[in-house]
């Protein structure tokens, strides 16, 4: 009997591991990645190099006189088996990942112009079914009928910790204290934003991965989404 096609939502705090999980379900199930984090990311890329974020400050009008020069896709890259974002046509998958856009991105995801353009693009890509999307606001705004929701959380220190090990394997220099603060400045920003907040979708299940290892953690998610499928 074939599989039946599905949408999976994953939200949960910065840097609990979503990203990882939803490569994971994305290559065991042959489902499709999207990183809608990677889709703010962009947008703040694009303000810092255009000056709309100057003197620590994104300046709103400036960011939606250019919102339609803001071309967001996803491109899936063969060899390595995953798909690739790309703003006006570059490749920034690893500059969108660095320290000055992490410092930015909770204050340019509050603007709800912003947010809207990206739920677009993100609505388009899940309504062709076998998607499996992670973020803040997917559960409850992008994929409200989700077959499956996953919430994930994890202490404070544990997110930080493996931020910290996975920026230290790049050439960014950071220290604990300084992951740990942008960790806690984003969660406030996005649990206390007016529009699509990050909170738990009523009917999403719980993955507290504290101390939980990938294999753990994969065995658990991998037999909900067994069930769901069949
Ligand atoms: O997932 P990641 O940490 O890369 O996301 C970067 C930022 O993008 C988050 O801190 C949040 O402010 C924003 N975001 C959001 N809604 C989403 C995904 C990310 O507001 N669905």
């Amino acid at each position: 009997m074939k599989n039946k096609e599905i949408n999976i939502a994953i939200d949960g705090y910065s840097s609990c591991g979503k990203s990882s999980i939803a490569k994971d379900i994305s290559r065991k199930f042959n489902m499709i990645y999207v990183d809608s984090g990677a889709m703010y990311r962009a947008v703040t890329l694009f303000c810092l190099q255009n000056s709309i974020i100057e003197k620590s400050k994104v300046h709103k009008t400036k960011l939606l006189n250019s919102l339609n020069n803001i071309d967001i896709k996803y491109n899936y890259n063969k060899s390595l088996n995953i798909s690739e974002i790309f703003l006006n046509g570059k490749n920034v998958e690893n500059e969108i990942r660095n320290k000055k856009v992490s410092n930015y991105v909770s204050k340019v995801s509050q603007i709800a112009e912003v947010r809207n353009k990206l739920i677009k693009i993100q609505q388009d890509i899940c309504s062709k079914k076998n998607v499996v999307m992670d973020g803040r606001d997917i559960a409850t705004k992008v994929m409200p009928d989700a077959e499956l929701k996953f919430f994930i959380t994890a202490s404070i220190e544990t997110r930080a910790k493996r931020r910290f090990d996975e920026l230290n394997k790049s050439d960014e220099m950071v220290t604990i204290a300084e992951v740990l603060n942008n960790l806690n400045d984003r969660d406030n920003d996005d649990i206390n934003r007016k529009i699509n907040p990050l909170i738990k979708s009523e009917d999403a299940i719980v993955i507290d991965n504290t101390s939980l290892n990938f294999a753990q953690q994969n065995k658990l998610i991998f037999n909900y989404i067994h069930e769901a499928r069949n």
